[in-house]
């Protein structure tokens, strides 16, 4: 079922950053010690084909769709201090078992680790004191491995009440070949809180707990559709953009908190700053629904703004028609302040040096791009570290077919200086830790991914091609789609596809 995962070409590898967490020793790297991470046995139920998620509580009786059922809640109190650039969080996290196994422990994968960047204060399971020093770590996979004071039969929900302080960390500006920029920080015009709260990972009938080695480059964290409520205090004065939705503050909320809330997203993610504009622009997708496409940018950048809104607008609307409705009534791009584009569920970042050029040139492929990955990464999640061909080729077809649809005069620029004079290489459908740096990550999971997609459109069609990935959508929708999901339906109508050409593991057939 996996069988793109198998570490097929292992290359030489670049030193792995340390990863040492506030708390728990650092492993030491070993030349092993990338591979994708077996599962340990104790967190590994048996395979089931009757495991389905208890339904979450619903303030209202409607029933819930599938795609909104989720394991976990967050409530998630934050105060932030800019000067000192501090967040404290109080953080109640109620998770209701989804597996059908009683649970001993409980993973939680801790993202600000990452960055040094995480000080517990208090762990309560069920009101009881957790010694985090003692729990077991495994740094390298920012995860703790929670005991549970009573086993947790399927169905039943288990309360962590967390406090902990960030210390963000000032965002890189400049990347490399193995160490890339980052999203989560700050920088003297923003601050952004992206990965910044712990969360219990996905749980794979079959497989466990879905939780990968963290990783300079590529996207490691899989999360799971998740419902949150946040209460947010601190830099009052500051535009804050957000994938969740405002709503009003409970009574007991201090008088300039502000409040969001969102009950089935993939991440609750935050940008603040003082000097952010914003636009909006509004279209409607093809089943009739209006979506708001607001942009934060800063304000020397309205004018590009503009066009990638409009860019933004026609993609959405291009992909919706193509693929199925985009799932929020809002989409939010916001001008990142570090040389890094980056998707979100519901909000996007596109690195803020795009905004000098051309806009119809990085600005908008990129826009489109991460746009794309509201459908193949919000929509339909996939294990980013062990097959990120899923989403990223994906999304670069799309761009490339936006281009040819909607930007002909630039359908030129594309194929050629989208890349800055790179060509496509490399099997499609290796891990994130397989390929020795980013720019051999790229032209093999992006460029030539975008070529095998090309090649699969081509073959058959636009209708053909856009009632396989509609079908896909439909079937994996709020969830997290194995590439057996894919290959299966190309393998299905495309039987001879050149599989050879670009993967090292074909589909068995
Ligand atoms: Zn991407």
């Amino acid at each position: 079922m996996l069988a793109g995962c198998a570490p097929a070409r292992p290359t030489a590898l670049p030193t792995p950053v340390a990863f040492t967490p506030t708390l728990a020793p650092s492993p030491q790297a070993s030349p092993t010690a990338w591979q994708p991470l077996p599962l340990s046995p104790t967190w590994t139920a048996a395979p089931t084909a009757t495991a389905t998620p208890s339904p979450s509580p619903s303030p209202t009786a409607t029933p819930l769709r599938p795609d909104q059922v989720v394991s976990t809640r967050h409530r998630l109190r934050v105060t932030y201090d800019p000067a000192g650039q501090q967040v404290w969080v109080r953080h109640t996290l109620v998770y209701t078992n989804p597996t059908a196994e009683t649970l001993s422990t409980l993973p939680l994968v801790v993202p600000p680790w990452y960055y040094f960047a995480l000080t517990w204060e208090r762990l309560q399971v069920d009101g009881q004191p957790v010694d985090v020093a003692a729990v077991p770590a495994k740094p390298g996979h920012v995860l703790l491995e929670i005991p549970l004071p009573e086993p947790l039969p399927p169905g039943r929900a288990v309360t962590l009440d967390m406090a902990y302080r960030l210390t963000l960390p000032r965002l890189r500006v400049t990347g490399a070949e193995t160490n890339r920029p980052m999203v989560f920080g700050y920088t003297p015009r923003q601050t952004n809180l992206v990965d910044w709260y712990p969360f219990v990972p996905a749980y794979v009938p079959g497989e466990g707990w879905l939780v990968r080695r963290a990783w300079p480059y590529g996207e490691y964290l899989t999360r799971p559709r998740a419902a949150y409520t946040v209460q947010w205090q601190g830099a009052d004065t500051w535009a804050l953009a957000t994938n969740l939705d405002a709503t009003p503050c409970p009574d007991d909320a201090p008088p300039a908190a502000r409040c969001f809330q969102g009950s089935a997203v993939r991440d609750a993610v935050f940008s603040l700053s003082p000097y952010f504009v914003r636009l909006e622009h509004v279209v409607t997708q093809p089943d009739g629904s209006p979506v708001t496409i607001e942009a934060w940018v800063f304000a020397g950048h309205r004018a590009p703004a503009q066009v990638a809104l409009e860019h933004a607008g026609r993609a959405l609307q291009m992909y919706a028609a193509a693929f199925g409705p985009y799932h929020r009534p809002r989409l939010t791009l916001v001008e990142g302040d570090f040389p890094f584009s980056m998707e979100y569920d519901g909000l996007f970042f596109v690195r803020a040096s795009h905004f000098d050029l051309t806009p119809e040139k990085f600005l908008t492929a990129i826009t489109v791009h991460e746009v794309a990955h509201q459908w193949w990464y919000a929509q339909v999640g996939s294990d980013q570290a062990l097959h990120p061909w899923m989403d990223e080729a994906l999304a670069t077809h799309c761009e490339a077919w936006y281009y040819r649809r909607m930007l002909p005069d630039y359908a030129a620029w594309w194929e050629t200086g989208r890349w800055e004079g790179l060509t496509p290489a490399g099997p499609i459908d290796g891990s994130i830790y397989e390929y020795g740096g980013f720019f051999a990550y790229r032209r093999a999971v992006y460029h030539n991914g975008e070529r095998f997609w090309r090649a699969v459109h081509e073959q058959l069609g636009d209708d053909g091609w856009t009632a396989l990935l509609r079908a896909y959508r439909d079937a994996n929708l709020g969830g997290i789609a194995v590439p057996h999901d894919l290959l299966a339906r190309i393998a299905a109508a495309w039987p001879a596809a050149p599989w050879e050409a670009y993967f090292a593991s074909p589909p068995e057939p």
